[in-house]
């Protein structure tokens, strides 16, 4: 399944199959996100999501998809 990357070095948004990370974090337990390579340098990205859907809150979200906030 396609999805939307983007590269914060090339500043350019690109769709790929992305592959799915997950780790342990200490404050929310397992986490996981998307990631692809970008096609111009290689970097490992995030999913891109549009602006304005709210992750985020002073830095208590994971960083991945999984959305979970710090109580
Ligand atoms: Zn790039």
């Amino acid at each position: 399944m396609m999805e939307k990357f983007y590269c914060p070095k090339c500043d350019k948004i690109f769709e790929a199959e992305g592959k799915k990370k997950g780790w342990q974090s200490s404050l929310f337990g397992y986490c996981w996100k998307l990631v692809a390579k970008c096609p111009n340098c290689d970097k490992e990205c995030d999913e891109w999501r549009p602006k304005g859907s709210s992750d985020k809150e002073s830095g208590n979200y994971c960083g991945g998809t999984c959305s979970i906030f710090k109580k």
